[in-house]
């Protein structure tokens, strides 16, 4: 294939962390038990009508299961693309990464990205060895994404199995199909279908720009927990937790963020060491509320956070130093 000139394409940075894109198993019909073998030059060599699209430049940043994704990482992922961005020769970027934690690294880059450049993140639930491996069309589909004008001021976007979400709303819902993420409070932003990509919606919560937090200069991120609430929770596991240098905790709670009697004992006990408690769900659609909990207990309600991405907005607002008023606000208004 011949590609158009390149003065009509825009030039993206391809940056890749892992995942299973990025793995490969002895047989075809493996999906599950694979390593991670492949470098994100080699995903790109794998889909060459993306040269058609956009002229890519390659940058391996890790190569990990997205298990492993710490948030050392996600601040030097944070600080490498902040970089790119900056670049007047780069019009945006598309990032790989593991499907398991993808929903906390575009929610952290949502919230930590300075630019209105598109970036856009893909994934794959099948390996790239697979009978129908998802992610070279996922990237061909994450590149034309970002090759469109409605991408600009979206904040991170996320394409997947033909859908343009945005990092606020999205997660994932499904541990095999290629169906398995969704915005279950929000629906996609946009569809790519027939080598287009069309937008029909924009996210109104604050993002990149517009966003208060800004970790360019953090070295490290304080440390914050989930815990999963049911009846029987060990109210001392909270204490143990604020023991061990924990300073936030999300409490995935039962319904619109009902704490058991342990984990109310549990938050008050955290509380008086001067660890954040942030009321979360287990349950995942739908908002958790303001309470008069709240204030009888010193917790934050999540609103429309499920817990492991109030656990990322909870660590940026104790990095920024926010106080429990502070705090409360942003859960409200992010
Ligand atoms: N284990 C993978 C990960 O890195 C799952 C995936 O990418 O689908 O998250």
């Amino acid at each position: 294939m011949t590609a158009k000139p390149s003065a009509s394409r825009p030039r993206l940075a391809l940056v890749g962390t892992g995942g299973t894109i990025a793995a490969t198993t002895q047989s075809s019909t493996g999906l599950t038990d694979y390593d991670i073998t492949e470098g994100v030059h080699a995903l790109l060599h794998a889909v060459p009508e993306i040269q058609d699209l956009a002229e890519l430049e390659c940058h391996q940043i890790f190569n990990v299961d997205s298990r492993a994704m710490s948030s050392l990482m996600l601040l030097e992922l944070s600080r490498k693309l902040n970089e790119l961005l900056a670049r007047p020769d780069l019009d945006g970027v598309v990032l790989t990464h593991g499907t398991d934690t993808l929903e906390e690294s575009a929610f952290f880059l949502h919230l930590t990205l300075k630019t209105r450049k598109p970036v856009v993140l893909t994934a794959a639930m099948r390996p790239a060895s697979a009978l129908s491996a998802d992610g070279p069309l996922n990237l061909h589909n994450a590149v034309l994404a970002a090759c469109a004008p409605q991408a600009q001021g979206q904040g991170v976007l996320v394409l997947l199995n033909d859908q343009i979400h945005s990092a606020r709303f999205l997660s994932k819902q499904h541990t095999t199909q290629t169906s398995a993420f969704g915005s279950p409070d929000a629906g996609p932003l946009g569809l790519v279908a027939a080598g287009q990509a069309r937008f029909a919606m924009r996210c109104l919560l604050p993002h990149t720009l517009d966003s208060r937090f800004d970790v360019r200069g953090l070295a490290a991120l304080p440390r914050v927990q989930v815990f999963y609430d049911h009846p029987d929770t060990l109210a001392e596991l909270y204490r143990s937790a604020a023991q061990n240098g924990v300073r936030g905790i999300v409490v995935a709670a039962t319904g619109n963020g009902s704490l058991t009697p342990g984990a109310l004992e549990g938050v008050s006990r955290a509380h008086r060491l001067g660890v954040a408690c942030v009321r979360a769900s287990r349950i995942h659609a739908g908002p958790v509320t303001d309470s008069a909990y709240d204030q009888d207990h010193h917790t934050i309600a999540a609103h429309w956070l499920p817990a492991q991405k109030a656990r990322i907005l909870l660590m940026l607002g104790l990095a920024a130093q926010l106080d429990e008023t502070e705090l409360q606000y942003v859960f409200q208004t992010y």
